[in-house]
């Protein structure tokens, strides 16, 4: 026999989106259902390089992790060219976080604000009924659970388990092309010998060793300690990290005699955000959200910020009583306005960026074609502003410097952010109006993968 509960929101999959929002909504007085199909003492525990930038935590209104609940304080970035001879330093406050015992913190607060905590709880599908999801199926130690709510948050990571169950037709399921994803593998090692600057996370540029994505050595402040990873471009047939890992990375001099302490991997959606991240009864956050930053790779921060947004959002269609898509949207506008239309115009650097050669990118590092300042200011906001400096090296360049095309294509790739941004910020005030949006989107994308092709 199954039993039957009922809340205002069943939230599925409690990593770092889905207990941020359970904390939020639970904090605003709505019952709330956190269900994970992990063991409790697994909360949280999910392949990660864990670097996360503080200003996330202010933008959410979370406190910052504390004590336990991190492995150590980031001063800022050193990015390596391909030959790293090039190192540029970008400097920015952060942490080096303890994924469990953060987003264990943020279940705990869940549950002292009133929310039910499900562990070992398998949501297996959505109920739908008239068009909109009613709730959803779990199983839990053999038992069947039948969740019933006003509107179900898929916070299920790149496993989708909800949205990609729904009606295929429905805008949210916008369903990813592999070569969008990352497939990304980390372990965390105790290294013989330490480094210097340890406060300093590393990410190196390398297509060989990392093809269509980058290697990264972040220290944490448990001495010797670190996390080392890579991600690799989807759907390009290129090997699984692990193998680029052993053959070019650990046999580093610094890896050597280095020991194993954990790893693993998963897939991340390296993309814009959805066509909709709501629709009648249901919201997307976090991965299964597609809200990770395309080009590098970070996801815990905006999944948080798109928490916020689903929680301000469906406090608003209880006000009205309204759980349809039309009562869900404003989510959109302002996910879109946090994160989303910065995240878009960053998709499209990525892809510029993934057409590169190491030797295009080892060029527009040595003379400094973005300086360190350009950088931080485009992945923070999402638009290239020194497009004058850009532009005077290219009259330069092609005065007889070299490269002509990478700064052209540069330009052209600061030319589609901007329009990717204004196109976010007329997104439609209502779901009637998506599909001549979506229609605009598919255009940019496809004239500038064009336009870069020529
Ligand atoms: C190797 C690697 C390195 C990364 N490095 C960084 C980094 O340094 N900084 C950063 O900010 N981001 C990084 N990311 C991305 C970041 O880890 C993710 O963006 C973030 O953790 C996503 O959080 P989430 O809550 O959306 O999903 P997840 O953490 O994946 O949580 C989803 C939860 O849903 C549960 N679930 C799934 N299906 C079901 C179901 N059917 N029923 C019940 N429960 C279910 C899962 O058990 C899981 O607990 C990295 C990712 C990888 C793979």
């Amino acid at each position: 026999m199954a039993i039957e509960r009922r809340y205002d929101v069943v939230i599925v999959g409690a990593g770092v989106a889905g207990s941020t929002a359970a904390y939020l909504l639970s904090k605003m007085g709505f019952s709330v259902a956190l269900i994970d199909a992990k063991p409790n003492h697994r909360a949280g525990d999910k392949p990660c390089g864990d670097a996360i930038g503080k200003h996330h935590f202010e933008e959410v209104g979370i406190d910052p992790p504390r004590g336990e609940e991190m492995d150590g304080i980031v001063k800022g970035i050193m990015l390596y060219s391909p030959s790293e001879e090039v190192v540029l330093t970008i400097d920015g406050e952060g942490y080096e976080i303890n994924r469990v015992r953060f987003t264990q913190r943020l279940i705990r607060d869940s549950i002292d604000s009133g929310a039910d905590y499900y562990d070992e709880t398998n949501a297996s599908a959505p109920i739908i009924e008239g068009g909109f999801v009613r709730g959803v199926v779990a199983g839990r130690k053999g038992d069947k659970l039948v969740f019933r709510s006003n509107v179900v948050i898929d916070a299920s990571g790149s496993a989708r388990s909800i949205i990609r169950r729904l009606p295929q037709d429905w805008p949210i399921v916008d369903p990813i092309r592999p070569e969008d994803t990352q497939i990304a593998y980390r372990e965390i090692r105790v290294l013989d010998e330490w480094i210097d600057k340890p406060e300093y996370i590393r990410i190196y540029v390398n297509l060989k060793i990392a093809p269509g994505g980058y290697w990264w050595n972040f220290p944490k402040s448990i001495v010797r300690t670190v996390n080392v990873g890579l991600g690799v471009q989807g759907g390009k047939g290129y090997e699984h990290p692990r193998v680029y890992l052993y053959k070019y990375i650990l046999t580093r001099p610094e890896f050597r005699n280095s020991k194993l302490v954990e790893s693993s991997g998963a897939l991340v959606p390296t993309k814009r955000p959805p066509y909709t991240m709501v629709w009648n009864g249901i919201m997307v956050i976090g991965d299964a959200g597609y809200t990770v930053n395309p080009v590098h790779g970070g996801g815990k921060g905006s999944g948080m910020l798109s928490a916020k947004a689903a929680a301000i959002a469906y406090s608003k269609a209880a006000e009205a009583g309204d759980f349809s898509a039309r009562g869900l949207w404003i989510m959109n506008k302002l996910y879109i306005d946090y994160y989303g239309a910065k995240q878009a115009s960053l998709d499209i650097f990525r892809i510029f960026l993934q057409r590169l050669t190491d030797e295009d990118i080892e060029y527009g590092l040595r003379k400094r074609i973005m300086r360190e300042s350009d950088l931080y200011e485009t992945s923070v906001t999402g638009v290239i502003k020194n497009k004058r400096g850009i532009f005077d090296k290219l009259s330069r360049v092609i005065a007889g410097l070299g490269r002509p095309s990478l700064l052209s294509k540069l330009i052209l790739a600061a030319e589609y952010m901007d329009r990717m941004k204004k196109l976010y910020e007329e997104y439609p005030e209502t779901p009637e109006k998506l599909g001549e949006w979506i229609a605009r989107l598919n255009s940019i994308y496809s004239s500038f993968e064009k336009a870069l092709a020529t």
